[in-house]
């Protein structure tokens, strides 16, 4: 009778043991890419379909924060988003979509507080749309896949376009090229 009890005890503590191990890494970058194809079946990098979705849906598959500036034409605070001093080689996509929309080599320093670039990754990338809020009249630069808002378009820019697109932080997905 002791000896069975001690057994019982011996392998409750075994069985504890293996199951109360910490529980694994978890992979931020991961879970934030599952994030998008799990929410947000529209986001494509391939897919250069026109899409034309009501409101209800992008409040449905973008995150609040996202659909805020993508949908309402918010902005970010300056110096606030995660690329407006990043300088890493790679292609920047729209995030409500995917559809590519600059090269990091078209970044430039500006010194304005958000990701600057001087030309689009291609003919179409983008649209365009006057903007007359706040008592001016600014270009506004719309995603040429799902038209969402992603910045403005300002003929301060460098050379060789003299354009300066200033984008939201949080519009954009950036993806290193392979090998950097
Ligand atoms: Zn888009």
């Amino acid at each position: 009778m002791h000896r069975m009890l001690i057994f019982i005890l011996y392998t409750t503590v075994v069985l504890l043991a293996c199951s109360a191990g910490p529980p694994p890494p978890k992979s931020l970058s991961s879970e934030a890419m599952s994030e998008h194809s799990v929410s947000n079946s529209y986001y494509s990098r391939t897919d250069t379909t026109q899409l034309d979705l009501p409101d209800s849906v992008w409040k449905k598959v973008l995150p609040p924060e996202v659909y805020e500036v993508a949908r309402h034409a918010g902005t970010e605070r300056a110096f606030t988003g995660k690329y407006w001093d990043f300088e890493g080689r790679g292609t920047y996509y729209c995030a409500a979509c995917g559809n590519a929309l600059f090269r990091s080599d078209a970044k430039f320093a500006s010194t304005c507080g958000w990701p600057s670039f001087f030309e689009t990754v291609r003919l179409g990338s983008v649209e365009y749309r006057t903007d007359k809020a706040f008592g001016m009249s600014r270009t506004e630069v719309l995603c040429g896949r799902c038209g969402v808002h992603l910045g403005h378009v300002f003929e301060d820019g460098p050379p060789p376009t003299g354009k300066r697109f200033c984008m939201n932080s949080i519009v954009l997905d950036f993806e290193p090229d392979e090998g950097d």
